[in-house]
């Protein structure tokens, strides 16, 4: 099984720009990303472009209080710098309207329950058309969200504002045209020009963001990228260009189909987001994972596996042959053992090995 994922990235010069992936992998402690120093301090301002999931993740990173981050698993490195963050205003970047957000409610609920955070929503964006209305019939998690945002936005019209409160701003209706360069700072970014959208029916009652030819510029001194991903393909293996997947039944990867009918690559299997698409919260992956083992148990039953391979032990000996260095689920166990151990000094649940050598080190203690 392969799950190699990358981030669609639009050009990146300036700095003070980055994909969604690098910043939370920057604040999850991933070993290649540890020493990233996203710029945190130029200004109050950080927009983040995309309204999924992952949108929200990094949303709640820039605006929830450190002292609330400090007993998470969040790295070390990353809450230093959080805490010396002046970002005070996040704007959340969307093509479409509050019907189509990529959210979900519970993810949604979370943000929207940060202390000492002043929701933004402008009042013309809540207004609904029939097609919306027609989404929404159609689909529950659609109109839940939508309920969601609609109150919060009430909800912060009521609400007397603080000086020092954090605001998140929902900003619809608006595509990402061009990186805006600092004339102070040269090579950094100073803001993002967006173009105004409308909805067009695409058929079938989704709506597309069509562009108006009207544009704006929104000041900022970090963007974050987060605009969903796209599965890449691997030497030798099929790989259907337009839905970004190996095209499988049920997990068992599929060759080109003969005369209509499909041809299973007998031994080859697939699952996650290289199976479906980059979708799906973490349970989705478990049936997921659950459907394609299914299919593997099956083929075993079924003798569909003739030759006497030797399995891990021939995989091992691969392995060495090439020189790989690897850890094994053993090592693995140090590794977590090690983490929530430091993790407990700190009144955390883990604390992150955030190298390399740190990682291997602890993979291989006695
Ligand atoms: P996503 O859900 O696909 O959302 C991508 C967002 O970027 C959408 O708002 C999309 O707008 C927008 N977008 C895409 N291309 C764009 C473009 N060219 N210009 C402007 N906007 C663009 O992707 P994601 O947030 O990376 O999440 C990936 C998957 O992981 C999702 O299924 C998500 O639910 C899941 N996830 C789950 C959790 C959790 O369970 N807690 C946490 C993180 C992620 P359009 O809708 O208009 O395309």
């Amino acid at each position: 099984m392969v799950l190699k994922v990358t981030k669609i990235l639009a050009f990146q010069t300036l700095s003070g720009i980055y994909s969604a992936r690098e910043f939370v992998w920057w604040y999850n402690g991933h070993p290649d990303y540890s020493s990233l120093k996203p710029d945190l301090t130029s200004s109050d301002t950080a927009v983040i472009l995309g309204q999924g999931n992952v949108a929200l993740d990094v949303a709640r990173i820039l605006l929830r209080p450190t002292t609330e981050l400090a007993s998470t698993d969040i790295a070390r490195h990353a809450l230093s710098a959080l805490e010396e963050s002046s970002i005070r205003k996040v704007f959340l970047v969307g093509r479409r309207g509050p019907v189509q957000a990529a959210l979900t409610a519970k993810e949604l609920r979370e943000v929207l329950g940060i202390k000492n955070m002043h929701i933004r929503i402008k009042e013309t964006d809540l207004s609904v058309t029939p097609a919306d209305e027609e989404e929404m019939k159609n689909s529950r998690i659609r109109k839940r969200i939508y309920e969601l945002l609609s109150k919060a936005a009430a909800a912060a019209g009521t609400s007397e504002s603080d000086p020092d409160q954090r605001e998140l701003h929902f900003v619809f209706f608006r595509q990402p045209d061009r990186f805006l360069e600092s004339n102070e700072r040269k090579g950094h970014v100073s803001g993002v020009n967006l173009e105004k959208t409308i909805l067009e029916s695409a058929g079938s009652g989704k709506q597309l963001a069509v562009g108006t030819g009207e544009f704006e510029d929104l000041n900022c001194s970090l963007v974050l990228k987060a605009i969903g991903y796209k599965s890449v393909p691997i030497n030798g293996l099929p790989f259907d260009h337009k839905k970004g997947v190996v095209p499988n039944v049920r997990g068992r990867v599929v060759s080109q189909p003969v005369e209509g009918l499909s041809q299973t690559e007998r031994g080859l299997y697939v699952c996650g987001w290289l199976k479906r698409g980059p979708v799906g919260i973490i349970a989705t992956n478990l049936y997921c994972a659950e459907e394609t083992v299914g299919s593997i148990s099956e083929d075993i039953e079924e003798g569909v596996f003739t030759s006497s391979k030797e399995g891990s032990k021939g995989l091992m000996q691969l392995l060495e042959k090439r020189e790989v260095k690897k850890v094994d689920f053993s090592g693995w166990e140090k590794v977590d053992a090690k983490e929530k151990q430091m993790g407990s000094e700190r009144n955390k649940p883990r604390e992150k090995l955030v190298t390399w050598d740190d990682l291997l080190a602890a993979a291989a203690a006695n």
